[in-house]
């Protein structure tokens, strides 16, 4: 058996017979791994600060099957989340979506780098919470190689009419034709591109108008579903807040 230490974002925890937990969390250079936390629920316990959200540096006892959390040292807990139920619905989403979409032990730093810095300009105020999940989920698209197509018409290669599919951007003739498409602003499409061309920090230096907003978060989660084919149990609790 060894020690080491990793440095990570838990994304999700278990709760296991009276007093463990087995923690989901995504390592900076290792990717995603599942982690014992032996006795983590009682509060008395060293490690009962290692719970979702937590980013920290994990002392882990590698065993021949599991690894064993032995001590937590806490960078952030993004504490500020619990006292706003939107960002941390959305932010809920996130984890989740980071969760179901990252492969274990495949290094996935840019879905790391992008989680820690939404999670902390929600705690900031400077990201709207309506805005963080389509934001990510474009972005995850993106790292899995299923960015969409926004300059020419993804079905025949013709100027598009400003059409969207899941697959991206479509003519007045295709779209006519395809079982899922909507027609967006360029201001959508404008953002898509920024979003796409960017990482953070830089990427979230935009705002957009309420109905903007609307149709982006619908095409993005019609593109998560379409190339991810995930449900996301977070998700309906967004919808039930009803955040316009
Ligand atoms: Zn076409």
């Amino acid at each position: 058996m060894s020690l080491c230490v990793i440095r990570g974002l838990i994304l999700k925890e278990v709760h296991v017979g009276e007093s463990d937990k087995i923690l989901t969390v995504l390592a900076k250079g290792l990717g995603k791994m599942s982690v014992s936390a032996k006795g983590a629920r009682r509060t008395k316990s060293p490690l009962y600060s290692a719970s979702a959200f937590t980013y920290a540096d994990l002392t882990v006892r590698i065993g021949k099957k599991h690894r064993f959390l032995t001590a937590v040292d806490t960078i952030n807990t993004f504490y500020y989340l619990t006292k706003d139920i939107e960002a941390l619905a959305c932010a809920s989403c996130i984890l989740e979506l980071a969760d179901k979409i990252t492969a274990e032990d495949m290094p996935s730093d840019k879905t790391l780098f992008l989680t820690l810095h939404t999670l902390k300009r929600l705690c900031d105020h400077r990201l709207d919470p309506r805005l963080a999940l389509p934001l990510c989920e474009l972005k995850f698209l993106q790292y899995h190689g299923f960015a969409p197509e926004l300059d020419i018409c993804v079905r025949c290669g013709a100027e598009h009419n400003g059409f969207m599919s899941p697959y991206g951007t479509l003519c007045k003739k295709c779209a006519a034709s395809a079982a899922n498409s909507a027609a967006v602003s360029d201001t959508v499409i404008y953002t898509m591109r920024h979003i796409l061309a960017n990482e953070p920090p830089q990427l979230f230096g935009f705002g957009l108008e309420d109905i903007c907003i609307q149709t982006l978060s619908r095409i993005v989660s019609d593109m998560t579903q379409t190339h991810f084919e995930v449900e996301l149990k977070s998700k309906k609790f967004i919808d039930s807040l009803n955040m316009g």
